[in-house]
């Protein structure tokens, strides 16, 4: 069946200019007459061609370029894909951009809309795309390996195996149902199929056992800087991240939202937030503030909260942030207390209850407190990486193994058709995951968070 004709999409594919050298990708049907119309003849395929490219209606020389043929369907897009390399001047992509926006058949391209022509002609399957999105976007080494694992397919190709296993075990549930009143089907198809969903429902369970550390690597584990104003959040912020970017003022309340630094410890994110200082307020727009301070602080993996030295009735009262967040006591401004300078920079008396003693300003005792917290981040996230990254891994295997649960249950009652009907949602779950089913409705997110020409 002839493909469906559509349009041939065009981007500029790197980063901003000016560079030392600019990609322009074009992906569709008329990819190759758009390269012949800028290039001259095409190049051989997959081999790079030095071009003089020139504006087709002037006949104008723009740039030298380095030109490339990739025919489909074994292209990235499963398209017939023609890419420009030239230089990375503003002027120089302008005219080129424009060229091609003035040849018919041609528009730009969206946001992610070459990987999702990739995904519809079946080049990459969904946790693909979402694994190149985290490849693209990672910050940190480990970050970095998990998009790459992602994209590779490790979860995917799980997904498709643990799919195929449900199937067969489906299929002998669905023989045992249409075949139950003719003697030469074997009694026993149930217990095969059981063993396989039993199985299949471990091995989930196992996989969602690593699920939050998963999605904390993609996002930055988030450790939430709070306590009373004037404590010295904003400078302690200010010192970690080692550029402005909260507003360190002497007046209390100045800091009215949160403020977040992404930090790289030892390859690992962590997501450092500075919330206002909480506290009471009758002025509407800091009360805001302190809401949202207080959500994000009680959604965090670990608080520091910070408190003055000098004033020892805050440290020893309640703490506005309640929950089983973990908490560390953060001593500041010991340059002020002669009396703290001198001693150690850490208290310990229960791993729940750690306390620091430090001086945002100066710098005291906070390398002892960056290597503590880098230790934490790297036995939190461990050695051993997970295959899930998102929320939406989670939640799909999650409704997987809660219907193979179901389906389990069924057994006992020896009501096969349930059993049946369980596992034929399963196999669909599990078909979502991977995008191979009726997914319509999260690609436009998941395609959102691409840049353009990707
Ligand atoms: P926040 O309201 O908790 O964010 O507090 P800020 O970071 O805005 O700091 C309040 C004031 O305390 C500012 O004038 C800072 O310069 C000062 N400050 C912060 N940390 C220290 C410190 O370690 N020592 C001294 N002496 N002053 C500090």
């Amino acid at each position: 069946m002839p493909a469906l004709a559509r349009d041939t999409i065009f981007a500029l594919s790197s980063g901003r200019p000016p560079a030392a050298i600019a990609v322009v990708r074009m992906s569709g049907p008329r990819a190759g007459d758009a390269l012949k119309a800028l290039a001259g003849k095409l190049p051989e395929p997959r081999k790079a061609r030095l071009a003089r490219v020139r504006d087709p209606h002037s006949g104008e020389a723009i740039d030298e370029a380095l030109a490339l043929w990739f025919p489909g369907p074994n292209s990235e897009t499963g398209e017939d894909i023609a890419e420009l390399q030239l230089h990375g001047g503003r002027a120089v992509i302008a005219a080129v951009l424009g060229a091609l926006g003035r040849i018919e058949g041609l528009r730009p391209a969206e946001a992610g809309e070459f990987t999702r022509r990739a995904f519809e002609n079946g080049r990459l399957d969904l946790t693909a795309v979402e694994g190149l999105a985290d490849l693209i976007g990672a910050e940190t080494e480990a970050q970095r390996r998990q998009g790459y694992t992602q994209l590779k397919g490790l979860l995917g190709d799980r997904a498709e195996t643990w799919r195929a296993r449900l199937i067969e075990a489906l299929a002998l549930v669905e023989a045992r149902i249409d075949f139950s009143d003719e003697a030469d089907v074997p009694e026993d198809l149930i217990g095969p199929a059981l063993t396989i969903v039993r199985g299949l429902r471990d091995e989930i369970a196992e996989a969602l056992a690593g699920a939050t550390r998963g999605e904390r690597l993609r996002d930055g584990l988030v450790v939430a800087i709070a306590g009373p104003p004037n404590a010295g959040k904003s400078t302690l912020l200010n010192r970690i991240a080692r550029r402005e970017v909260a507003i360190v003022s002497p007046f209390a309340g100045t800091t009215r939202d949160v403020i977040e630094v992404h930090l790289d410890l030892d390859g690992y994110p962590v997501t450092l937030l500075d919330t206002a200082g909480i506290r009471d307020s009758d002025d509407p727009v800091e009360q805001e503030g302190v809401r949202r301070a207080r959500q994000r602080a009680s959604d965090a993996d670990l608080i520091l909260w910070v408190y003055d030295a000098k004033d020892e009735v805050v440290r020893s009262g309640a703490t506005p942030v309640s929950g089983s967040v973990t908490r560390w006591m953060v001593q500041n401004k010991i340059d002020l207390v002669p009396s703290l300078r001198r001693n150690e920079h850490r208290h310990e008396s229960k791993v729940s209850d750690i306390e620091f003693r430090i001086s945002a300003s100066t710098g005291l005792g906070l390398a002892d407190f960056l290597a503590y917290l880098t230790k934490y981040v790297v036995s939190y996230f461990g050695t051993e990486s997970s295959l899930l990254s998102r929320e939406r891994h989670r939640k799909a295997l999650d409704s997987t193994k809660k219907t193979l649960d179901r389906a389990l249950a069924e057994t006992s009652t020896g009501r096969e058709e349930l059993v049946a009907e369980e596992l034929r949602s399963a196999v669909q779950t599990l078909g979502r995951l991977t995008g191979r089913v009726d997914v319509e409705d999260i690609l436009d997110v998941i395609f959102r968070d691409f840049c353009i020409g990707k």
